[in-house]
């Protein structure tokens, strides 16, 4: 596979023109959209009107003439497709910690006289920590998290199991759960499912509604483009919307909040999901984001991903410089999420060169050098030229320069 072969990749690629929706430096090559996605030309262009016409002029009208009141349910409903989700069953609110609290302790009253929360050792540590905190708030006699291997899921699944938590996609491997056989036996077994999506939507085809999932969360700053912080979204389906109360019961999530009165009365369906005011500056940036959609098939993106990360694995796996390279978890694509990773002892170093020589990717604990396959603006030659500056940092150890092993904060 040479340069000119992926060129006309690009050239035949029906995606192909997405790119210019983004903002993105020439001779960039952005492989961390599944941490934070780039910045829309039409999130800069909303934001400005937001800032500078909606709070700068018009101020406190905004929220009846700008309708910022309804930002988190008119954004929900333009996530939910994407989710699989029929009308009325999504909400843009939050970040996904807060949510997978809300929804936590939702689905733990929808069933009663059960009291475990069973998770995976995999899953990324804040669903862990939420349920924690959850069960230190309320007693481990209502809510216990049970962590257990993924490949013991199934026959951990006791009549104590309320709620089996599981992020679809793994942020350290890319392993993609089965979600409908999941949900069955969770179903099966008398749970409730409670998926994360954060590395899922916006990133591969998802059909909440046909597997009868009863909840779930999601992020907007990444596959969805957001923003930095942008807020989150949780799904319920429909049928449990009215059974229960989530517990932050703040007077965004009020049936009638400008009627004043003391006693809280959930509004009827998802909207009783909200807490609090919106972060309108945030949700308007995530609603301009999600535009793009209107362009894109997911089913679409999602092959296309599926081709970007083949060749990058080939790619790396031909090259005789990278033969130090490890292919992180799961070999059948159609099996993993849209990212692709490698084991090397020197994975964070290997990253931070070249980083400095603008392929962007991140690492993760312990020896994982990650790179989010974005379709909607990623070339396949973006994928050669980054497989090529890999090979040369590894082959010449050009991250063997101290600089290079300085950890920051933020990995
Ligand atoms: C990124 C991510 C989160 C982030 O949660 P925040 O509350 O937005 O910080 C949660 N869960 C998973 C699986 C993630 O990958």
């Amino acid at each position: 596979m040479q340069r000119a072969d992926c060129i006309a990749l690009d050239e035949a690629d029906s995606l192909a023109g997405l790119r210019a929706h983004f903002r993105l430096e020439e001779g960039l090559v952005y492989l961390d959209g599944n941490s934070l996605g780039p910045l829309p030309h039409a999130v800069a262009t909303r934001i400005d009107a937001v800032v500078n016409n909606e709070w700068g002029k018009d101020l406190i009208r905004s929220w009846n003439t700008h309708d910022w009141i309804d930002l988190p349910r008119k954004v929900g409903e333009k996530i939910a497709p994407l989710l699989g989700a029929a009308p009325g069953q999504v909400i843009c609110a939050d970040s996904t910690s807060v949510n997978l609290f809300k929804l936590l302790a939702a689905g733990l009253a929808l069933n009663p006289g059960r009291r475990v929360v069973m998770s995976s050792n995999s899953n990324f540590p804040t669903d862990l920590y939420m349920a924690q905190g959850l069960g230190q708030l309320v007693g481990e006699e209502h809510c216990e998290l049970k962590i257990v291997d993924d490949e013991d899921i199934p026959a951990a699944l006791d009549n104590n199991v309320a709620i089996l938590m599981l992020t679809h996609v793994d942020f350290r491997s890319g392993a993609m759960h089965d979600m409908q056989s999941l949900t069955r036996l969770a179903h099966e077994s008398g749970a409730l499912v409670l998926w994360d999506l954060a590395h899922s939507a916006g990133a591969v085809p998802l059909a909440l509604d046909d597997f009868e999932v009863d909840m779930a969360v999601g992020c907007g700053y990444k596959f969805l483009n957001g923003g930095p912080g942008a807020p989150a979204f949780l799904y319920v389906a429909e049928r449990h919307q009215d059974k229960v109360r989530q517990p932050l019961a703040g007077w965004m999530g009020h049936a009638a909040p400008f009627e004043f009165k003391t006693a809280y009365r959930p509004a009827p369906g998802i909207a009783g999901f909200a807490a609090g005011t919106p972060a309108v500056i945030s949700m308007a940036a995530m609603d301009a984001a999600l535009d793009v959609w209107q362009q894109a098939r997911i089913e679409d993106v999602r092959s296309k991903s599926i081709q970007l990360s083949e060749l990058f694995r080939h790619l790396v796996e031909a090259n005789p410089a990278l033969t130090g390279l490890e292919w992180v978890g799961e070999r059948d694509l159609h099996q993993r999420g849209s990212q692709v990773g490698f084991h090397h002892p020197e994975a964070y170093a290997i990253v931070q060169a070249l980083i400095a020589q603008d392929v962007i990717g991140d690492f993760r604990e312990p020896d994982i050098m990650r790179f989010g396959i974005c379709p909607l603006y990623l070339r396949f030659v973006d994928v050669f030229d980054a497989v090529a500056r890999l090979a040369d940092i590894v082959g010449k150890g050009v991250y063997r320069d101290p600089g290079f092993s300085q950890r920051s904060r933020v990995t």
